[in-house]
Parts: structure tokens; C-alpha cells; sequence
């Protein structure tokens, strides 16, 4: 019997689609596909191989209002963000689509001939990616692993697979060969772990929960197969007391609870210089009031539900015992609502200050110094993004090098720009995507000696 899901409008919690769930026979006959297909995908000439990205991206730009509203419906996602979503996916397609053209290699002087290098594609890639932001995630994976010629194998998270398998049609469409980009949905230990433990699979490109990450690269350790980990994060918003306050705080709840603090780099501790703490947290209880809180479909809409019912009792399992110094608002149900929390952390080992919530839940605290602001903001296991905000550009580059974490901001609560590398430190992930360098993490350098004479 096939194994199917019931996908849920998280925002009205009604029921939008079945979807069938690959078994592992089904993964395996795909990922024999994808490789079946790689031997010609990576034949293609690269001007062709960037023609079909570019036609892609053209085919998503087209249906990018589609692929929005399905993500608002399918993951409760405000349509604003939604739309960047689906824009995101294009323009990585785009900035990829010129990769084909400059896989460059290296001419290396050495004695008695000619050494040259070459970036060779690895084959099938498999892609895993989670719940809280299908279409960027996938766009991040198979953008520029097919750009430098491997053919993917991409499996959504269950509870979010649509706009995934759209994205999948939509490739066809626009002209890309059978098995080059295949969309298997189905559950993390049946298709996850086949493309882990498959010897076709010759790189897993995964993001999601730690826990998650460590079991995979356990597994790609067993076939020295290479991984890219993007993990958890637990990012310090730190505000010094020479910043432009009104705008620290009306800022910093967007840093949190856009997407519901569903977010990897979401901002979850905010550390306030002493001087300024009361007058910082004034600023952001106003700014936590005044947040939208209301139907992702509004365009209105600045926040919208959590993904499912277990998340949002696993969230509010973390504010037991926890007093909330202030709340901004939500709907009543139905959906998985709830409102933005904001707690005063008066104890550094509480869970809520320690472990990632992945809601709409802030801890504030206070510090005193530069040199306390950067041991606060270290001291977690996670180092994926982090905002510093100060008008002093000496000390926003001072903490910003001492704080561990792969991504961080100055004056602003960016962290993902297509143009850059992103990735954590320590128990953040392993690797890097997007930016410049991204494709040669779906190749090997190969070395080539031609002797003279
Ligand atoms: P998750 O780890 O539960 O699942 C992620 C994906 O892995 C899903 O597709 C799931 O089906 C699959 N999976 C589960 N078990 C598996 C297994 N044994 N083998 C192979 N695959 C398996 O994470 P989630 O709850 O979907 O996502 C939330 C987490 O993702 C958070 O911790 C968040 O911080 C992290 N995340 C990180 C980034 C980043 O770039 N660093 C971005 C987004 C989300």
C-alpha cells in the first residue's frame, strides 16, 4: 500500500492535498535515474547547461505568483515573504546559470610538462530540506550543484512538499532532461536516509536540525562521502548603547518572528548594553504591539501561524515556568497561532536561552561591556548568524570578528544574500552555500600531468 501524507494549511488547519510518499525501492529507482541521466547532463555543452538555468529561472519568474501562494497555503508563510521566496529561487537559477561557462580549472607550473586541473562534476547530489523554508533551501541545493553539471535528487520536508513539486514540473518545463532534477517526497529515515547511504549518492546536501545533521554525516562518514550541514542557530541581536536605539528597536522584532521564528538565523537572544536596556525594551514592547499578526494571505501580514500543532506545543513547552515580560498579538484559532513573546533571561542555563525554539520567543539581557557582549553571544553551541547594532565602525568590526558565527550583520538583521557565502560555525553546519564558491562544493578538482616529449 502507498504511504501518503494529508498536507495542512497550517494558517485554517484544513486539509490541502494527499501526497504519496516514495518507499525506498522508489528512492533507489530514482536515484539509478539520476545517474543514468548525469552521464549526459554533464555532456552538455556549458553554454546549453546555462541556456536551460536561465529558461528555468524564466519558467519560475512566470509562475511566481503560483509558487508564492501555494508556499502561503502549504507552510503559512506571509505572501510578502513568500513572494521573495519564489523570487529567491529565480534569481540563484540566474546567478548559477553563469557558472557552466566559468567552471575554470588551474594551469600549475611544474618540471618536465604541462599540469593542468580540472572541476569534475560528482554525479547525483541528494538534497534533504526542511519544513520552515521550502523553496529558497531547494533553490540553494540544486542551483549550482546542476549548474556544474551533477543532476539532483531533492526530497522536501513532509510537512511542506508543494512547492517543491512544482518546482520539479516546472524544471521539465522549461526544458531540463528527465532525471536531471527529480522531487521524491517522502519521510526523512526512508528517502533521507537512502540518499545517504545509497553509493550512487556521491554528495548529501542537507539542512535542518542539528540532531538530524549529526546522524547524517555519521552515515556519509561510513562512505567518505562529502556533506554540506546547514543547522540550527541560537544568534545573538546585540545592541550597544551608541546605536540609533529607535531603530535597533523597531527592528529587532522582525529579526525574530518574521516566519514565526521559524528561522535558522532568527535573532532569539537580544543583548542590550545596561545603560540603554530600559529605554531599548520600551522601544520594543511598542514595536511588538504594533506587529501584524493576522492571515499570511493579508498582504498586510508581517507574521503568520507556526507549521503544525506539535511545533507550536513543543514551542510553548519552552515558556513553562517562564514568565513573558510582554506579548503582541494573535488570532484565535483555527490555526497554529501564536502570539510574539518576548522574556527577560535572568538565568543563562534556562533552555529558553540555551537551545534553538524555532518560535516566536525572545530572550533579552543585559551587558555591560564589548567583552561581555561577545562572551554572551558565544556562549551557546550554535554560531550561525548574529546584528550588531552601534555607530562606532571599530567596534562593529571588533565584535563582529570575535563573535563565532558564520553570518553576521552590522546595523541591519540580513543574513542571506545569494551574492555571499552562508553557513555556521560550530555546531551550525559544515560548509558553505550560495556566493561565488558554492559550485565547486559539487565538484572534485582533478589533476592532470602531461609530460613533455
Ligand atoms: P529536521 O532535521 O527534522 O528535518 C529536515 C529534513 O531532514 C526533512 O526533510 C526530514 O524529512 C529529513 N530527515 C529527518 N530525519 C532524517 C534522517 N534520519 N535521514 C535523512 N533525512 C532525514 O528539521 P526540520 O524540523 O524540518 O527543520 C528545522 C531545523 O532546520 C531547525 O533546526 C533549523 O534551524 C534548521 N534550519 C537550518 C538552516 C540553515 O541554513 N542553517 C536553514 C533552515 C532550517
Amino acid at each position: 500500500m502507498t504511504d501518503t501524507f494529508t498536507v495542512i494549511d497550517p494558517a485554517t488547519e484544513r486539509p490541502l492535498a494527499e501526497v504519496a510518499l516514495a518507499s525506498a525501492a522508489e528512492t533507489d529507482a530514482a536515484i539509478e535515474r539520476a545517474h543514468e541521466a548525469f552521464r549526459s547532463w554533464r555532456a552538455v555543452a556549458p553554454g546549453e547547461r546555462a541556456r536551460l538555468l536561465r529558461a528555468f529561472a524564466a519558467v519560475v519568474d512566470a509562475h511566481l505568483d503560483e509558487l508564492a501562494w501555494l508556499e502561503v497555503r502549504n507552510a503559512g508563510h506571509t505572501i510578502g515573504n513568500a513572494r521573495w521566496e519564489a523570487g529567491n529561487v529565480r534569481d540563484v537559477l540566474n546567478y548559477y546559470a553563469a557558472t557552466p561557462e566559468r567552471l575554470f580549472g588551474r594551469q600549475i607550473p611544474v618540471p618536465g610538462g604541462i599540469d593542468v586541473t580540472f572541476r569534475e562534476p560528482l554525479g547525483v547530489v541528494g538534497v534533504i530540506v526542511p519544513w520552515n523554508f521550502p523553496m529558497p533551501i531547494a533553490g540553494w541545493g540544486f542551483a549550482p550543484a546542476l549548474a556544474a553539471g551533477n543532476t539532483v535528487v531533492l526530497k522536501p520536508a513532509e510537512l511542506t512538499p508543494l512547492t517543491a513539486i512544482r518546482l520539479g514540473e516546472l524544471a521539465r518545463e522549461a526544458g531540463l532532461p528527465e532525471g536531471v532534477l527529480t522531487v521524491i517526497p517522502g519521510r526523512g529515515p526512508v528517502v533521507g536516509e537512502r540518499f545517504v547511504t545509497h553509493p550512487l549518492v556521491r554528495k548529501v546536501c542537507f539542512t535542518g536540525s542539528t540532531a538530524v545533521g549529526k546522524r547524517i554525516m555519521a552515515g556519509c562518514a561510513a562512505q567518505v562521502k562529502p556533506v554540506t550541514l546547514e543547522l540550527g542557530g541560537k544568534s545573538a541581536n546585540i545592541v550597544f548603547a551608541d546605536a540609533d536605539l529607535a531603530k535597533a528597536a523597531a527592528t529587532a522584532p522582525y529579526a525574530v518572528f518574521d516566519n514565526a521564528g521559524q528561522d535558522c538565523c532568527a535573532r532569539s537572544r537580544i543583548l542590550v548594553q545596561s545603560s540603554v536596556y530600559d529605554e531599548f525594551l520600551a522601544g520594543l514592547g511598542k514595536a511588538v504591539a504594533g506587529m501584524r499578526v493576522i492571515d499570511p494571505a493579508d498582504e498586510a501580514s508581517e507574521m503568520g501561524p507556526l507549521i503544525s500543532a506539535a511545533h507550536r506545543e513543543k514551542v510553548t513547552g519552552y515558556l513553562a515556568g517562564v514568565e513573558a515580560a510582554f506579548t503582541g498579538p494573535a488570532p484565535e484559532g483555527p490555526g497554529y497561532w501564536m502570539p510574539p513573546t518576548v522574556v527577560l533571561a535572568d538565568d543563562v542555563t534556562r533552555p529558553i536561552w540555551r537551545e534553538e525554539v524555532f518560535g516566536p520567543v525572545v530572550a533579552v539581557m543585559p551587558f555591560d561591556d564589548e567583552d561581555e557582549a561577545i562572551q554572551l553571544a558565544n556562549d551557546t553551541e550554535y554560531g550561525l548568524s548574529g546584528s550588531i547594532f552601534t555607530r562606532d565602525l571599530s567596534r562593529a568590526l571588533r565584535v563582529a570578528r570575535g563573535v563565532e558565527a558564520g553570518n553576521l550583520s552590522v546595523n541591519s538583521h540580513a543574513s542571506v544574500r545569494y551574492w555571499t557565502p552562508f553557513g555556521g560555525f560550530k555546531q551550525s553546519g559544515l560548509g558553505r552555500e550560495l556566493g561565488p564558491d558554492a559550485p565547486d562544493a559539487f565538484t572534485e578538482e582533478k589533476n592532470v600531468f602531461i609530460a613533455h616529449g
